[in-house]
């Protein structure tokens, strides 16, 4: 597991507003929402950023975006939504634990950029 905030969410070190989990991956509520849906999808193996997967990595990545499919329908915003992963620090990403970001609920040119 790693030791960044991810890692010590799926151990259960630190509690999260988890709204899904399964055998590869949970799913939560970030903290600071910048939209009406904000949701991490997190896998449980801890790969520290997306240029860092490798062919072993192969069917959990499609095992996550399965998951965002199954979560963005039941988060009532299918029709609408936005996946990012944010890779390294010039991609912003903030927490070395790849996780891929569902982002709904906004209207077209409000919300995230
Ligand atoms: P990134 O910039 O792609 O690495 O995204 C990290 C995300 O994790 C940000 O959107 C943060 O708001 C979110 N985040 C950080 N700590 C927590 C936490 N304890 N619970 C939920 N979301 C978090």
């Amino acid at each position: 597991m790693s030791d960044t905030i991810f890692g010590k969410i799926i151990s259960g070190e630190i509690p999260a507003d988890k709204i899904y989990e399964d055998e590869h991956c949970i799913a939560i509520n970030d903290v600071n929402p910048q939209a009406p849906v904000h949701v991490l999808v997190i896998p449980k193996r801890a790969i520290p950023k997306l240029s860092e997967a490798t062919g072993d990595d192969q069917a959990l990545l499609g095992h996550l975006l399965l998951v965002v499919k199954k979560l963005a329908a039941q988060l009532g915003v299918a029709e609408g939504f936005r996946v990012i992963i944010n890779n390294g620090k010039g991609g912003g990403q903030t927490v070395f634990h790849l996780h891929l970001h569902i982002i709904g609920g906004f209207k077209m040119g409000e919300g995230m950029v």
